[in-house]
């Protein structure tokens, strides 16, 4: 049974792509099949696992949506990179942004995602869907194809107003387009240990939304090893194996695998 997690807050630079790309080459270290798909027009993914001009790249997820959107069907192995054993990249570039447009008055537009990977899923063990800092059609499409979803918070503001946001259009998804979808957990991401601020965000974070959201028990520490990652191809456990920012991705991919299937 394979599981599909979308990392998703609408709030910029939280460390959604770093999160995606390094669970996902978690899972697979963990012997596990994952497919990454990029679901930003910035290709921030794309770029950080290796494809330094996501424009010049044909096959995207951009047309397997138009494809999608037009009934016709997939080529087996389209758009499909091998980033290397165990796990594959769907890339995105910046035509997947005229997509908002098109998709606005396209025949189920909150579904044309889920369709697409209805069919590949069972390739792998774990799909993981990197969202755009927004909460347009196409994360709403990632909400309507996923699991559950997986909500990096940066631990250096408050983020109590934008997670309420977040938290309503999940539940909307929920009741119209998805009914099983729920949250995988919220992840605690650049928390700078060395100050109390870092840890009353963490706090205020468990004592707001503990009771009804779970919280993984593993904070991502600020690193700027983590930070270096995302211009040179390498996932943590490559760049940095024993350093804090490893060692956290490590303990929390071993905690989505806990989480199991449902
Ligand atoms: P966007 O909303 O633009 O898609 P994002 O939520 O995907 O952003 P990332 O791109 O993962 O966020 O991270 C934002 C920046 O912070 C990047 O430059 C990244 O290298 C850096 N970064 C990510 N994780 C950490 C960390 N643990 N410590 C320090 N810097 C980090
Ligand atoms: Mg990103």
């Amino acid at each position: 049974m394979s599981k599909v997690i979308a990392v998703a807050n609408q709030k910029g630079g939280v460390g959604k792509t770093t999160t995606a790309f390094n669970l996902g080459t978690g899972l697979a270290e963990q012997g596990k099949k994952v497919l990454l798909i990029d679901s930003d027009p910035q290709g921030s993914l794309t770029i950080s696992m290796g494809y330094q001009e996501p424009d010049k790249l044909e096959e995207t997820l951009f047309e397997i949506i138009t494809m999608t959107t037009n009934e016709e069907k997939v080529p087996e192995g389209f758009a499909i990179l091998h980033y290397k054993d165990n796990v594959d990249l769907i890339p995105a570039n910046i035509s997947l942004s005229s997509v908002e447009v098109s998709l606005a008055s396209a025949f189920c537009r909150e579904s044309i995602l889920k369709s697409y990977v209805e069919q590949v899923k069972d390739s792998y063990d774990y799909v993981i869907i990197d969202c755009m800092p927004s909460l347009g059609v196409l994360t709403v499409n990632a909400f309507t194809s996923a699991d559950s979803v997986l909500i990096p918070v940066q631990a250096a503001y408050l983020p109590v107003k934008g997670l309420q946001q977040l938290l309503k259009t999940i539940c909307a998804v929920k009741r119209k387009l998805n009914r099983g979808l729920y949250i995988e957990g919220i992840l605690l991401t650049m928390v700078d240990g060395r100050t109390t601020y870092a840890k009353e965000i963490a706090n205020q974070v468990t004592s707001v939304y503990g009771k009804t959201i779970p919280v993984f028990p593993t904070e991502i520490p600020l690193s700027v090893r983590a930070a270096e990652t995302s211009a040179l191809a390498k996932s943590i456990y490559e760049y940095d194996p024993k350093g804090k920012a490893a060692k956290a991705y490590l303990s929390l991919t071993k905690e989505v695998l806990a989480h199991g299937s449902k």
